[in-house]
């Protein structure tokens, strides 16, 4: 069972008996932790904090009351354009990747109620090819923007992609700006959009992300214009390991907070609570 592998850093998962008992090896302390303990614990490790990674589903869980999230509109399904193909044919890749991740692109949206409070939801599905930004998602992220506009809800979406996606070329770029241009005509209407970095928000996905009124990473999260690997072969040199955390961020002024997972809903809900006496 193949539960958490990251290129460089390996974190293995050591399975005992017929699926039973498995544990993960912690990314961040090296200790082995019981999948069913980790999963009770919103997939922060016990003994040091490290945030394992979520899916979308599990997100939408945690911020959720229970049983409000309702999925709007009709799902948009990520395809090939440009015919593209690198290591392997997009379309193959499309393929796979809808069979395993079961979401038709790379974001989830719908309305929910976050303690209590009615509020358009997006989520970033990062099993889906890292949830890079291709059309498909960019199309579905406006629909959210739109809808919290139409029904004067506030939005909040969690960001949890690796940039835009390179098969899909400049149409992924496209979506920057028709994103950027929805949520500025949300703001304008005096709509509020809370915006949650969880491990990683890359590229033109980070550059959304930043559009929040309020901006909130999860703790240790990576947030920049890419990844470690390929900020060193640009800059030619190893970047410190804090260079682009949300910690560092923070310092910065860029982000406006960081929470700890099992305090976000309750954090979120305080915000739109606060917002809820100011009527857009
Ligand atoms: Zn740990």
């Amino acid at each position: 069972m193949d539960i958490f592998r990251r290129k460089n850093k390996i974190v293995v998962p050591v399975i005992k008996g017929n699926g039973e008992n498995v544990k993960v090896r912690c990314n961040g302390c090296g200790r082995l932790i019981e999948y069913e303990e980790l999963k009770k614990n919103f997939k922060v490790c016990p003994y040091c904090g490290y945030h394992f990674r979520m899916s979308a589903a599990e997100n939408i869980a945690l911020l959720s009351d229970k049983g409000t999230f309702e999925e709007i509109g009709e799902p948009i399904h990520s395809v090939d354009v440009l015919n593209f193909t690198d290591t392997v044919p997009y379309k193959e890749r499309l393929k796979k990747i809808k069979e395993v991740a079961k979401v038709p692109n790379a974001i989830l949206i719908g309305k929910s109620k976050i303690q209590s409070m009615e509020t358009a939801l997006g989520v970033f599905s990062f099993e889906f090819l890292s949830g890079t930004l291709g059309a498909a998602t960019g199309e579905r992220l406006t629909e959210i923007i739109e809808f919290a506009q139409k029904n004067k809800l506030p939005l909040v979406v969690v960001f949890s992609s690796a940039g835009e996606r390179i098969q899909e070329s400049i149409f992924s770029l496209l979506q920057v700006a028709k994103v950027i241009s929805a949520i500025e005509q949300y703001k304008n209407s005096g709509g509020l959009f809370v915006s949650i970095l969880a491990n990683p928000v890359l590229g033109g996905v980070a550059s959304i992300a930043m559009a929040g009124n309020i901006i909130i990473a999860e703790k240790n999260s990576y947030i920049g214009l890419s990844g470690p690997r390929i900020s060193e072969q640009v800059m030619k040199k190893a970047l410190s390991k804090e260079a682009q955390k949300a910690e560092n961020l923070l310092k910065a002024g860029m982000i406006d907070a960081i929470c700890e997972r099992h305090k976000l809903k309750e954090c979120v809900g305080f915000i739109l609570k606060s917002y809820n006496r100011w009527a857009i």
